[in-house]
């Protein structure tokens, strides 16, 4: 079964008023169940508006989005995805563990089920130690786990994720980079993540979805097979050739790209 399923997607802001924006035009994607995909593109290319439309938070003016064989409402209701964005978004006046075990109340899950299951989230993140904390007494980078922890909570099929490490330093990025990935693996999770980083999304990524602005539409669909996601990973021929696919591509250089692609 695919994760995310989008045919024929258009996105037009104000339409029909002096401030109408396309935002997205005949938009086809697909995401295999387990797999990871990056949305990468110059910034105001509709990459944030493309993944509010498979979380359900807005509608498409056309076409369809499939979220889990379900219509992206259903599967919203249905809890079968979790968000983290840039920002990590946290409660202040929550604890960390109360903060993942929201989503859990939200769903309307025992108390004891809740608590257990936020320890489990936090341990994965390796966070258990910091339970009882609040977010002001963590690192940017810690918070962005309890972010990423809460995101998992429900043990959600799909991931989408909005430049969750934009505010990182690199190697706070890196390492995050790393358990993601162990835990999108270890859990089967599929991921739509996106960056405008291009290191960032060839090193996560099964298949990088280049898009251009204006209007804004996908112009490449990049495979990477990395001999490991690892250090080694990084330093292969492999992750350096992809990184050149997916530069030219986003160069708009169609005939590379169409040949890459
Ligand atoms: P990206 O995440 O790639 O930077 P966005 O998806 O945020 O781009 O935005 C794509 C385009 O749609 C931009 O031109 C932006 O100004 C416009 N846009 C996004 N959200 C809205 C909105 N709620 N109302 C009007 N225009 C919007
Ligand atoms: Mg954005």
């Amino acid at each position: 079964m695919t994760a995310v399923s989008i045919a024929h997607v258009s996105k037009v802001f104000n339409q029909g008023n002096p401030g109408e924006v396309v935002a997205l035009t005949k938009v086809e994607l697909t995401v295999e169940r387990g797999q990871f995909v990056s949305l990468i593109g110059p910034s105001g290319c509709g990459k944030s508006t493309l993944l509010r439309l498979i979380a359900d938070l807005i509608e498409p003016t056309t076409g369809t989005v499939t979220v889990a064989g379900k219509p992206a409402r259903r599967a919203r209701l249905d809890q079968e995805y979790g968000i983290a964005f840039q920002q990590a978004g946290l409660f202040e006046w929550r604890t960390v563990r109360r903060n993942v075990e929201l989503p859990l109340e939200l769903r309307g899950t025992s108390g004891s089920k809740r608590r257990a299951r936020a320890e489990e989230m936090l341990a994965l993140v390796g966070l258990a130690d910091f339970a009882g904390h609040y977010p002001a007494q963590l690192s940017g980078g810690m918070q962005q786990r309890v972010a990423i922890a809460r995101a998992l909570a429900v043990h959600p099929p799909l991931l989408l994720m909005d430049e969750p490490f934009g505010a990182l330093d690199e190697m706070t990025r890196e390492r995050l980079q790393g358990e993601l990935l162990q835990i999108c693996a270890s859990t089967g999770t599929s991921t739509v993540f996106v960056t405008h980083s291009i290191p960032e999304a060839v090193f996560l990524s099964d298949r990088v979805v280049v898009m251009s602005a204006r209007p804004g539409r996908i112009t490449a669909s990049i495979d990477v097979a990395l001999p490991s996601r690892d250090e080694a990973g990084r330093q292969s021929p492999e992750f350096f050739d992809a990184i050149t696919r997916v530069r030219r591509a986003l160069r708009g250089d169609t005939a590379l790209s169409a040949v890459d692609g």
